[in-house]
């Protein structure tokens, strides 16, 4: 794996975080190639290519994508290590307190982040908080008391690592080597950048989203027109529409409308979408 020394490739995220890249296998041609070997013909043209890519992604034919890897150093605040770690698929290595004192970093956020618990959202943030100003700076005074008290233990008592980190605070930068294949990032990168994401781990997604089309543009691409964009619609909820929608489009304005085949929406494509109008009831059969 070519390793990038130069670590030209990062981005800074949060207030003392970032996102680097360490290593990329394979490019955009990647998929189409490890797809090919099902029937050993090449492809003819980038065109091809990336149609057989986006025709992958859009049937959720997911191995060719494994074939793909990016790795990344983080440094994140521990509360968002700890969601971003449950993406099993992964692997990973984190620096470890246990062999070192760790850095005086901490996660503290702009004022304009704090709300009020969410009314809808169990999980989520609500409307701005009147005294954010006051708890941010209340937040950073106590960082500065676990972080002397931390560092008293160990430098001045001799207190072992693992213990005198007891009551570090969860906004505690971590710093870990993430390797995934272009499908486990799809993956986390379909849920941590959805609006109901944490802000928190949203933007560390949306970093990893802006490095990863810089090395795999087509298959970005395709990814965000068929997983990240896309609509699922429940059975109920097609019936609904059905009902709201009453009137179908005739063949005539469906082929009118229909753009001229090319690798973005090709004829295949079309054909897709002219049976899903059909289930929806909005084209008349013919
Ligand atoms: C908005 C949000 C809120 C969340 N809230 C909570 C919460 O309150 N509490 C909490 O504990 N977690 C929470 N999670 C974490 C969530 O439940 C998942 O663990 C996490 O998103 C990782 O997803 P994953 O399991 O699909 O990913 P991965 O672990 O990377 O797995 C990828 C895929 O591999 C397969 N897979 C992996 N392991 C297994 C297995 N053991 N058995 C079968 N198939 C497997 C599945 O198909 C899975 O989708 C939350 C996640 C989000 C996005």
């Amino acid at each position: 794996m070519p390793l990038n020394p130069d670590y030209t490739n990062e981005k800074p995220v949060l207030d003392h975080g970032y996102v680097r890249l360490l290593g990329v296998m394979g490019d955009d041609s990647s998929p189409d190639s490890d797809a090919r070997i099902s029937t050993g013909v090449a492809a003819r043209s980038e065109a091809q290519q990336t149609t057989l890519v986006r025709f992958l992604l859009r049937h959720k034919h997911t191995t060719p994508f494994e074939g793909s890897v990016m790795k990344f150093e983080v440094r994140a605040p521990i509360m968002v290590i700890r969601e971003w770690f449950r993406h099993r698929t992964f692997s990973y290595n984190e620096e470890s307190g246990r062999y070192k004192q760790l850095d005086p970093l901490y996660y503290t956020p702009e004022a304009d982040r704090v709300s009020y618990q969410a009314k809808s959202n169990h999980q989520g943030s609500g409307d701005p908080h009147p005294e954010s100003e006051r708890f941010v700076a209340e937040w950073g005074d106590e960082q500065k008391e676990f972080e002397a008290s931390y560092t008293e233990l160990i430098q001045t008592h001799n207190v072992a690592r693992e213990l005198a980190r007891l009551n570090m605070p969860v906004s505690h930068y971590s710093t870990f080597v993430v390797t995934g294949n272009l499908l486990n990032w799809f993956r986390f990168l379909q849920l941590r950048m959805e609006a109901t994401a944490q802000y928190e781990i949203r933007v560390y997604a949306e970093a990893i989203f802006e490095i990863a089309k810089q090395y795999f543009p087509s298959s970005l691409a395709a990814f965000q027109d068929y997983w990240l964009d896309a609509i699922t619609l429940t059975r109920r909820e097609v019936d609904l529409l059905k009902q709201m929608l009453p009137r179908a489009v005739s063949e005539e304005s469906f082929n009118g409308a229909v753009p001229e085949p090319s690798p973005m929406f090709t004829k295949r494509e079309a054909g897709e979408f002219r049976e899903k109008l059909l289930r929806l009831g909005l084209l008349e059969r013919t």
